[in-house]
């Protein structure tokens, strides 16, 4: 734990640090890792034999390109070969996802790595964003009630720098309030579909909860008007994050909410359309390089997300670069008729100029049927409902029969995961 003394001192000194700085910090990290995958992944020994080059070939960040991008299946399909072989894989924590697709899969890192991502990055973007020392802290999980249990008994953590308490968001929605009310947190982290709904309840009893700040909101693509809700019945600051089993958390959003905040110190993010990088504020796909698990390391891993790199410096001073998560995870997208797939990043944009909506799915039933189901406030007309129709055919351009259903409630995944767009028609050559 000493020797974490350092690594903490260098993380804090990060996040403010000069640019010239922070390169040359991600530069040696850069090349720390190129040596180890060369010397330690038998993957990439392979690779860079097949490419004839050597770690010296590696002088700048941007040189990461000579390196090929990797993929969940790749490593599925041949987990040993992405492993350091000179760690044992039972010694090290692993993270285990059942993946948007419905397959498992594990991530390895080696300790010191570990309680960086695990608990130091966190800590650092949540200190960093209005939570203080020996604040209370309700974190809710997408897990039933009795996998926390082992979690509320005890937490490195606890009663050191932050008090900790784990609910189920699958809990009765009466007594989870009751709990809540009892422990009176400062901060609430969990995924914005959930607060969402439980805002809506607060709202419905008539209930204020003083006591509650700050809401931490991560992985599920968040909704604009949502968000505001929820700002609005709760009176809290929300703070979005974007993070991956694989990662972590991959950036951040800070008290001025003009991006994420990436953890450049942690991990390298590319944004790429197709294979080549895609040009400056442009939507791609998100590729991410991690600078510090040595022992499974993943280089050029594209993560099925999509976002953009923002070139403004934020007005916060911080020196981490800007960039925006936007919705549609390749498996989320809607497929016309004659084939055309349209992104989900196309709805969502054209759905959040209406206002008077507070949540809404967009769920493709069959080739020709798309259904939006949306939660409203009383004071929308009914000729949303019909503009809303008219935008989606626009976009689907005529080859789909449109409905808009109002309705009380969106239920998430089984996962506790809320889908903003979903297709429910099974199509390998959708991925
Ligand atoms: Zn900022």
């Amino acid at each position: 734990m000493l020797s974490l003394v350092p690594e903490i001192y260098q993380m804090k000194k990060s996040i403010r640090s000069s640019r010239k700085d922070l390169d040359r910090l991600r530069l040696n990290l850069f090349q720390k890792q190129i040596r180890n995958i060369y010397e330690n992944v038998p993957f990439y020994r392979e690779v860079f034999k097949k490419l004839h080059i050597a770690p010296e070939d590696f002088q700048k960040i941007h040189d990461l390109r000579k390196l090929p991008i990797i993929m969940k299946e790749d490593i599925r399909n041949n987990r040993e070969k992405f492993f350091n072989e000179k760690m044992n894989s039972e010694k090290c924590f692993h993270s285990f996802s059942s993946g948007s697709t419905g397959q498992p899969f594990s991530s390895y890192f080696d300790k010191r790595c570990w309680v960086r991502k695990k608990y130091l990055s966190k800590l650092r973007a949540r200190f960093s964003c209005g939570i203080h020392l020996g604040d209370r802290v309700a974190i809710f999980e997408s897990e039933p009630a009795e996998n926390l249990k082992r979690l509320n008994g005890f937490h490195p953590l606890r009663d050191l720098l932050l008090y900790i308490q784990y609910f189920s968001i699958f809990d009765d929605i009466d007594a989870l309030l009751k709990r809540l009310i009892e422990f009176k947190p400062q901060n609430a982290y969990g995924p914005q579909s959930f607060f969402f709904y439980f805002a809506r309840e607060v709202q419905k009893n008539k209930q204020t909860l003083s006591f509650l700040k700050r809401i931490y909101t991560s992985s599920e693509y968040g909704q604009r008007h949502a968000a505001q809700f929820i700002r609005d019945i709760l009176q809290v600051e929300i703070y979005d994050i974007y993070g991956s089993t694989e990662f972590k958390e991959v950036s951040w959003e800070c008290e001025q909410h003009q991006g994420y905040h990436i953890n450049e110190d942690e991990v390298i993010c590319e944004i790429l359309n197709g294979n080549i990088p895609a040009a400056p504020g442009e939507v791609g796909e998100i590729v991410l390089t991690d600078l510090r698990n040595h022992a499974m390391p993943l280089i050029r891993y594209r993560i099925h997300d999509r976002g953009k790199i923002l070139q403004e410096n934020c007005p916060c001073g911080r020196t981490f670069s800007l960039m925006l998560p936007v919705a549609g995870r390749a498996s989320e997208y809607i497929r016309l008729p004659d084939g055309e797939k349209i992104s989900p990043f196309r709805f969502t944009t054209a759905i959040e100029k209406f206002s008077g909506l507070l949540q809404y799915q967009f769920i493709q039933e069959s080739r020709a049927d798309i259904v939006i189901k949306v939660i409203i406030d009383e004071k929308t007309s009914a000729k949303t409902f019909t503009n809303i129709e008219q935008m989606i055919k626009n976009i689907t351009k005529g080859q789909m029969r449109v409905t808009v259903r109002k309705t009380d409630r969106i239920l998430p995944e089984e996962n506790g995961k809320f889908k903003v767009v979903k297709n429910m028609i099974q199509e390998p050559a959708l991925a």
